[in-house]
């Protein structure tokens, strides 16, 4: 056995266990060490069922087998009651006066119960226990399966995935620790840093976050791998950062006054948010190095002037040594509908002006303007596109992540500007560059998602930052509503007046499908297409509705983005999906169904949906949960000036698991740990910078370049 030896060919798999690891992309040994448990659980807190005693007051955790909402026998309270199962037996509980709790959780989940044990007629059963859903449920223990902690109580609890048990990782993970493997791995991490932080070895770690004697070897098991994670990101970007600098950048030295006219046509007066942006990109462009900028903005910021007033400083520079032609632009957004209403919104802008517009996406190409008409745009080719932009007679290309395929060659590509997108590596800015020469373009990516510091400093840690933190005057503020159960009728009285006055509506739910239609208890999280069934039959029959959600196709989703924002459907139910910057300003109303599974900067992106517009706008947000936590925790939506108060919320109250888009950013729920601590991330990003800037290409560390190397590799497009 070797770290690299695929799991197949050391463990005897059955299909279903093959298919489970593989879901959970587990291919190797290495693989396997690294996953790790998602807790511990504790014997001694923990009781079986079959052990309960009556008068205890008792923790177990099981799954449910059955649930549901009753009236009391003979005093007609409403209750909710469940038999929970372990392996051991199973055990009764009840709820009085709180027969919600049968909706929240449904049969098949695993719960973790703890409460007072009571006896009736010999029956045992938990009356009104405290009740929490967790992940995967302890499998049942012996000692002869975990073995024994120090105290004899910790075992490692690993997420199940259909097919898998936590049980076999455990199995598993002690063979290939009896194997004796451990002593060929390799600790990345130089040794100063580790003494420096009092962070454990690798080895050390793995022992400790798979079998903890105690639960502080754990915690630092745990801190060394969050430590890892953002280092090694911090190394990749820190790295990438010093690369740009080796390139030569496309020198642009137009000021404030070059632009002066354009700026004036613009139908607003910029906000000082805006010109200090333009001001700081102005001046990264005089340098002769190439530009890295992230430019954040709240959704309406403004961030798309900033990206004109900016292109047009390029296009209207001629390039270096030359008495003719202009420098190019490309501006990539990550969906055709965004580009192509950039485009529109480009011709607004441009179309004053002798320079020529591409758009460039997977269904289609344009051009601005048309030689027949110049006041509007036309379909050409994608070979007669390629053709103009690489002689370099297009300036502005727009388009989706199509432009940085091969297939687009430009002649004198300077500015790079990406909007929405936050995986875009080195490789791919490397792919955009005129091949001959070491000249990079200057890079402007631009982001709403309103995230915590901790957390742009690593996944952005080779981009300069600015802010646009302020948004434009006059427009009116959401009126926002936080809605509890059985007030919706308002909500929905809302929605059918705006309609009337010939506005559009988004309503949003957490879920796509109901999990088990033929059940009849009702699950609180409504779903998509259930919902929208159910809103057709019964509250908007008149009203056009139309759903998307992220497990239609592409061309499905853009076609009823489309014709939503065509104003051909009335009510656009969805998912999530939306929280990508589409611009319907005629949209005026957002309903969030089940608010109390988003976080709140999530919550605040998707009311971004309705601040396009002049009209006054209206949130309402719904909650399931009647507890003052949550509802307490929501107000915060009317009160936060911005997304990054509410990002940093999120953080605060509710762990790194509620900010909003955490998939996109790669990193694992450990890494995502780190970033709730600002020392962590701070000290992970200054060893990265003293190792990068005395060994920028990682010469003495081969370690650290395999791991950097490896890494990158898996940053690509969806
Ligand atoms: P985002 O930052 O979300 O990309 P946009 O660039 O789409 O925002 O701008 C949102 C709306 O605000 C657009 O309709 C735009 O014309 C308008 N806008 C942008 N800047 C200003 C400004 N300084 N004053 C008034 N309106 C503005
Ligand atoms: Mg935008």
């Amino acid at each position: 056995m070797n770290l690299f030896s695929p799991i197949e060919t050391e463990f005897r798999l059955l299909p279903p266990q093959k298919k489970a690891l593989k879901k959970l992309g587990i291919e190797t040994i290495q693989d396997l060490l690294f996953y790790f448990p998602v807790r511990y659980g504790d014997t001694a807190q923990g009781k079986i069922i079959k052990d309960l005693v009556a008068g205890d007051s008792a923790l177990v955790y099981g799954k449910i087998l059955q649930i549901s909402l009753r009236k009391g026998f003979k005093s007609k309270i409403p209750m909710a009651e469940a038999k929970i199962e372990d392996g051991t037996g199973s055990v009764k509980a009840v709820w009085f006066h709180q027969p919600y709790i049968a909706k929240i959780i449904h049969e098949g989940a695993f719960v973790k119960i703890e409460g007072k044990v009571s006896d009736r007629k010999g029956a045992l059963y938990f009356s009104n226990p405290e009740i929490e859903e967790v992940q995967t449920v302890p499998t049942i223990v012996g000692d002869s399966l975990f073995g024994k902690s120090e105290n004899g109580t910790l075992y490692p609890v690993y997420r199940e995935s259909r097919g898998i048990s936590s049980r076999w990782f455990f199995h598993s993970i002690r063979k290939v620790f009896e194997s004796g493997i451990l002593k060929e791995i390799e600790d990345p991490i130089p040794e100063d840093i580790l003494k420096k932080y009092h962070l454990p070895t690798l080895t050390t770690a793995l022992v400790w976050i798979h079998s903890p004697r105690k639960e502080n070897d754990s915690l630092a098991a745990r801190k060394r791998f969050a430590f890892e994670e953002v280092f090694f990101i911090q190394l990749q970007k820190q790295r990438d950062k010093k690369e740009y600098e080796h390139y030569a950048g496309f020198p642009i030295s137009k000021s404030g006054n070059d632009v002066r006219s354009f700026v004036k046509r613009l139908p607003f007066s910029l906000t000082n948010a805006q010109e200090k942006a333009v001001e700081n990109i102005f001046s990264d462009f005089k340098k002769d190095t190439p530009m890295s900028r992230l430019l954040e903005g709240d959704v309406g910021s403004g961030k798309t002037a900033v990206a004109a007033i900016t292109s047009y400083a390029v296009a209207t520079t001629t390039p270096h040594n030359q008495d003719y032609g202009n420098l190019q632009v490309a501006y990539m957004a990550p969906t055709e509908i965004l580009a192509e209403q950039h485009f529109n919104s480009f011709i607004e802008l441009f179309s004053h002006l002798p320079l020529s517009i591409g758009l460039i996406t997977g269904s289609g190409c344009k051009k601005f303007p048309s030689k027949v008409n110049p006041k509007k745009p036309t379909d050409i080719s994608r070979t007669q596109l390629s053709k103009w932009v690489k002689n370099g007679e297009i300036a502005m290309v727009i388009g989706t992540h199509t432009l940085i395929q091969k297939s687009v060659e430009f002649k004198n590509l300077a500015f790079v500007i990406i909007d929405e997108q936050h995986r875009f590596g080195t490789m791919q800015r490397k792919n955009l560059r005129h091949k001959k020469d070491m000249v990079l373009p200057h890079l402007l990516s631009m982001t709403a998602t309103p995230i915590p510091r901790t957390l742009a400093l690593t996944i952005y840690g080779d981009l300069d930052l600015t802010l646009l933190d302020e948004n434009p005057p006059g427009r009116k503020p959401i009126q926002t509503e936080i809605v509890l159960p059985g007030k919706r009728d308002t909500a929905y009285e809302k929605v059918r007046e705006e309609i009337g006055h010939g506005r559009q509506a988004y309503i949003i739910c957490p879920r796509i499908d109901e999990p088990d239609p033929t059940k009849e208890m009702a699950v609180i999280a409504k779903s998509v297409t259930e919902e929208a069934k159910r809103l057709k039959k019964e509250v908007f029959k008149k009203e056009s509705i139309a759903v998307l959600h992220g497990k239609m196709t592409k061309i499905e989703k853009e076609s009823v983005m489309r014709d939503f924002k065509d104003g051909k459907t009335d009510i656009l139910i969805a998912t999530s999906v939306v929280e990508v910057g589409v611009n319907v300003p005629n949209a005026t109303v957002i309903l969030i169904e089940g608010a109390e599974r988003f976080g709140l900067a999530q919550l605040h992106q998707l009311r971004g949906r309705v601040l396009r517009s002049t009209h006054q706008a209206y949130c309402f947000v719904f909650t399931e949960n009647r507890s003052k936590g949550t509802f307490e925790r929501l107000q915060a939506l009317l009160k936060a000036r911005n997304g990054f108060e509410l990002a940093e919320l999120d953080l605060a109250q509710r762990g790194s698991g509620e900010l909003s888009g955490r998939k996109q950013w790669g990193l694992s729920d450990l890494g995502m740990e780190a970033i709730r601590n600002m020392k962590m991330v701070e000290a992970a990003r200054n060893e990265a910078s003293s190792i990068i800037d005395t060994d920028p290409v990682l010469i003495a560390h081969p370690l650290l370049k395999k791991r950097v190397e490896n890494s990158e590799q898996k940053i690509h497009f969806e």
